[in-house]
């Protein structure tokens, strides 16, 4: 007989290493496993076109496949690495968050945004995050796991078929990815990397998304960031600087206890310069906390200081999280401040802030089942 504790172990979520799928593999990768699998070579190619270019992620329903081995394929190479448990809209359909269940329990989240030049898919690369900032929702249930590369380049995939079969209101094809949902992607540095290289890729060997629509944010571990600028990519890098002074940030964005503001700044020129692209540099506003008039003339000599013009401001009023007492800054506060960094020389504008109230904006994803 078993005893009453069992369903309770079978329920218990068993964090651990997802499965491989094709995703997490390059071409000679793919190659390798349908050779293991006794297929010819060539069918490599034939699944990869299926998963990046007709956006298929089910072999079932890959109709150049004999039907006979679609099964074994499925098995090797298409695991389930994530189950939508739901999705939540707002915005009149044009914003929608999606809840997801990962192989072994865990959850994160992602949200698309359609808006009238571009349809964006923000995702997650970890499942919460351990940078520990005290006014991010995700940040304040600690770090769960890093999300394998095809778990990041998945939920990349599923927004893209979604906004092919028209679920999202007026939106025909995803343009751009932005490293904004859960986590420190240069944390889960090597499956990032190897994620952004199949996101922007042409098929069969990727997404195909143009690298100038794809940001990768960051909380500034320096050392990071100048191993991406050495990649050689052109993606878009966003600093989460959200104050010029090393003292109010060392509260704000714990992590720079350990790489201050100069290295931060510095890591960030040396990717400007390697990349030809400007650094944004995220502001997130919070009354009363960094939100004075010093702190805008000192982010701007800062920010012209190190990267002259090569640096973009985009302040975001603060979104509210549970627990906290902190709150964005009023309207002409904001004005103010954003007037006096431009002032300063430093390109600054405001982000248009998608998804508050179903917590899908900035620093609300908390992945509450
Ligand atoms: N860990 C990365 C990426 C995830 S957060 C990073 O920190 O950059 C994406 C952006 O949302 C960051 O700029 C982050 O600082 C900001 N953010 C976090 N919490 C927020 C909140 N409550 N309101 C507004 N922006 C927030």
């Amino acid at each position: 007989m078993p005893g009453p504790s069992l369903p309770l172990v079978f329920d218990a979520p068993r964090r651990g290493r997802p499965p491989v799928h094709l995703a997490d593999l390059d071409a000679d990768g793919r190659v390798d496993a349908v050779v293991g699998l006794g297929l010819p070579r060539f069918r490599a190619d034939q699944l990869a076109r299926q998963y990046y270019g007709r956006l298929c992620a089910d072999p079932a329903e890959m109709t150049d496949l004999p039907a006979a081995v679609r099964e074994a394929v499925g098995q090797r190479l298409f695991p389930t690495l994530m189950t939508p448990v739901r999705h939540i809209a707002c915005d009149d359909g044009t914003t929608r968050k999606t809840l997801w269940r990962l192989h072994d329990g865990t959850m994160v989240e992602s949200v698309l945004m359609g808006y009238a030049d571009r349809t964006t898919v923000c995702v997650s690369s970890q499942a919460g995050c351990g940078m520990a900032c005290p006014f991010c929702a995700t940040g304040q249930g600690g770090l769960d796991r890093n999300l394998s590369t095809a778990e990041i380049v998945d939920q990349v995939r599923a927004a893209a078929r979604a906004v092919a079969d028209g679920e999202l209101a007026g939106a025909r094809r995803l343009s751009n990815v932005v490293f904004m949902g859960m986590g420190e992607p240069l944390a889960n540095y090597n499956r990032l990397r190897d994620a952004l290289l199949r996101i922007i890729s042409p098929a069969p060997d990727g997404l195909g998304i143009s690298q100038r629509s794809v940001t990768v944010s960051t909380v500034g571990l320096a050392p990071a960031i100048r191993r991406l600028a050495d990649e050689g990519l052109q993606v878009r890098l966003a600093v989460s600087l959200h104050t010029p002074d090393d003292e109010l940030r060392d509260t704000l964005v714990p992590v720079n206890n350990r790489w201050p503001i100069d290295e931060v700044l510095a890591a960030a020129r040396h990717y400007a310069d390697r990349s030809g692209r400007r650094v944004s540099i995220e502001y997130a506003l919070i009354r009363d906390v960094n939100d004075q008039p010093w702190r805008a003339r000192l982010l701007s000599t800062r920010l012209r200081q190190h990267l002259g013009n090569l640096a973009h401001v985009n302040v975001i009023p603060l979104n509210p999280t549970p627990g906290s007492e902190w709150d964005a800054a009023p309207k002409d506060v904001e004005r103010r401040f954003v007037a006096l960094v431009n002032e300063g020389g430093v390109a600054c504008t405001v982000r248009d802030t998608r998804g508050r109230e179903i917590s899908a904006a900035c620093g609300q994803l908390a992945a509450e089942g």
